[in-house]
């Protein structure tokens, strides 16, 4: 099949492609971003399959990315020798979405007055260019392949596939090219100026040089083409480290928390982890899978290599071994012990940085526990090991208020009190409304109101804080007998209505040797009665809790 032919936009492109074009977004900017992005994933990838297969570097040159500008007509090129598409990847990569969550997505930017950070939050990729072009032409080679194709498109509803001309064959050797015909009100891109502050602004940090051919004048590069976590932390600025952030992330928020350091000893490693400030489309999307990047020794090796637990699926980031193999295989992954030390080094570094962040500064620890709280919440089920640590990182709506710690809670145990009161339910509203907070509250005792799906999970499993128990007050027997009520602490107990000598000669009738004696109590509100052990018992904890109520 070598005839032109035309083919159709998946439904969810071409609704995209409208909101893109009465465009809901102001800023055309990022459509360089973008393609420069992708041309960086293409070097990265004909390097990653090159290692298996040399000969795909043979034609092609260097590894680089161009960016040609030319006046009439007006067209802007953005070129790279990575390892290019075939027609099928044309068709299915240029013309479709995978991601998953995209419909309800797009739902909700129609229905969105503020469409800019949704779109930030989704990012439209490639589909950006057709902000600022009106035809766009893609000539593509994979790495070794005898033939080319060129894609092109006017938006709309769809797009032309054809094997591309000699001529457009004969220059692209390796790789892509993408030719924007420029709408008139984006002429200014066709400004080498203006494309130096666009690269400078978003795309630094790409690793590969990227070199804009001017139509009059030799080629420069435009980029400092450096592996940013390879730097010290020294000569780095916060500005370098949220530009950084929205390259390696393709974000557009500003990192709420950023993890960079150097691993040296068994294994040798450095880390740049972000952590954002506002939620993704697809935290919740069923494949969970994480964002951190592998590279080994600068060259990257997979965007899922499960470097960090799926309850940490937010951090964004790079980790960059030293020692790992070049030719690491899906299953070497799985199974590589080094690989599950950088990984439980590195949670227990991020879990570390969170805790000190909710510290430092509560603020930007706010705006991540805000955004991915939930997420966190399912470590607590999930990471037995560390669900201490993880608790302790919780904040909770309490009856004290709000965004309270465990840490907290129990510097404000009540007298007596040694278990950690909680209630699930829907809402807030409802939780308050609780017959079960009463007795609670007339003790002054605080108890955490759950409202999260996940907390129906992580409660299941028992758990205890800094050696106190968490105890559901809608489950089983809670008995605030020894608590105090605010009331008793302050006022000389009440005398009780019941004639006490007969109610306990009657117990002591029914319940005969088992029970060593039986008193009336004058602590117990809610509760008819308690037990309680004997001066010689074998409970010494209850032994504990007796003698504090005696003192
Ligand atoms: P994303 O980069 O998030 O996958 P894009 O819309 O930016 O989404 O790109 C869609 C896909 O098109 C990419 O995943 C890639 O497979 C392919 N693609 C885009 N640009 C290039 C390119 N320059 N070289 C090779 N493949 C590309
Ligand atoms: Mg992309």
């Amino acid at each position: 099949d070598t005839a032109a032919q035309s083919q159709p936009f998946q439904a969810e492109v071409a609704e995209l492609l409208n909101l893109m074009v009465h465009s809901v977004y102001s800023e055309t900017d990022i459509f360089l971003r973008e393609l420069i992005s992708n041309a960086s994933d293409a070097l990265d990838k004909l390097r990653y399959e090159s290692i298996a297969k040399p000969e795909l570097m043979a034609d092609g040159g260097e590894p680089k990315i161009r960016i040609v500008p030319k006046k009439e007509p007006d067209t802007l090129s953005v070129i790279d020798n990575g390892l290019g598409m075939d027609r099928q990847e044309l068709i299915d990569n240029l013309g479709t979405i995978a991601k998953s969550g995209t419909k309800s997505f797009l739902t909700k930017l129609t229905e969105a007055k503020d469409g800019a950070g949704l779109i930030g939050q989704f990012g439209v990729g490639f589909y950006a260019a057709f902000m600022v072009a009106d035809r766009i032409v893609v000539t593509s080679r994979r790495a070794g392949s005898a033939e080319a194709w060129t894609w092109s498109s006017s938006g709309g509803a769809g797009f032309e596939i054809a094997p591309a001309s000699e001529e457009d064959a004969a220059r692209v050797v390796r790789g892509t090219e993408i030719v924007l015909h420029m709408k008139k009100d984006a002429a200014k891109y066709l400004e080498p100026y203006e494309i130096e502050r666009v690269v400078g602004a978003y795309s630094d940090n790409i690793q590969f040089p990227i070199e804009l051919v001017p139509e009059d004048g030799e080629p420069r590069q435009i980029n400092s083409a450096s592996a940013l976590w390879q730097r010290s932390k020294s000569e780095l600025t916060p500005e370098d480290y949220a530009q950084a952030y929205k390259q390696i992330a393709g974000a557009f928020d500003e990192p709420a928390m950023t993890l960079h350091y150097r691993a040296e000893g068994r294994y040798s490693y450095a880390v740049l982890l972000f952590a954002p400030s506002t939620k993704p489309f697809d935290l919740f999307e069923p494949a969970r899978k994480g964002h951190v990047k592998l590279y080994v020794r600068r060259v990257f090796i997979t965007n899922d290599a499960d470097l960090l637990p799926s309850y940490l699926r937010f951090i964004r980031g790079v980790i960059d071994s030293e020692d790992l193999p070049l030719n690491l295989s899906r299953e070497m992954l799985q199974n590589n012990p080094q690989l599950a030390q950088i990984r439980k080094a590195v949670t227990g570094k991020v879990i570390g940085e969170l805790e000190s962040l909710g510290d430092k500064d509560p603020e930007a620890f706010g705006r991540i526990w805000d955004a991915f709280g939930l997420v966190i919440k399912e470590g607590i089920w999930e990471d037995y090991e560390r669900r201490e640590k993880l608790l302790a990182l919780s904040r909770f709506t309490t009856t004290k208020g709000e965004n309270r710690t465990l840490k907290q809670y129990v510097e404000d145990l009540k007298e007596n009190q040694t278990e950690i009161y909680y209630l699930v339910g829907d809402s807030i509203e409802r939780l308050k409304s609780n017959p079960k907070l009463e007795s609670a509250a007339a003790r002054g005792i605080e108890v955490l109101l759950l409202t999260d799906p996940v907390d129906a999970f992580w409660t299941s499993a028992p758990l205890d804080f800094q050696g106190k128990p968490l105890k559901s007050l809608s489950q089983g027997d809670v008995d605030f007998g020894m608590i105090p009520t605010t009331e008793e602490t302050k006022d000389e107990p009440e005398k009780p209505e019941t004639d006490e000598a007969l109610t306990i000669a009657a117990i002591k009738d029914a319940l005969g040797d088992k029970v060593s004696d039986v008193r009336a109590s004058q602590r117990l509100t809610a509760s008819a009665s308690c037990l309680v052990a004997g001066g010689l018992g074998p409970d010494r904890a209850l032994e504990r809790m007796l003698a504090q109520q005696n003192r």
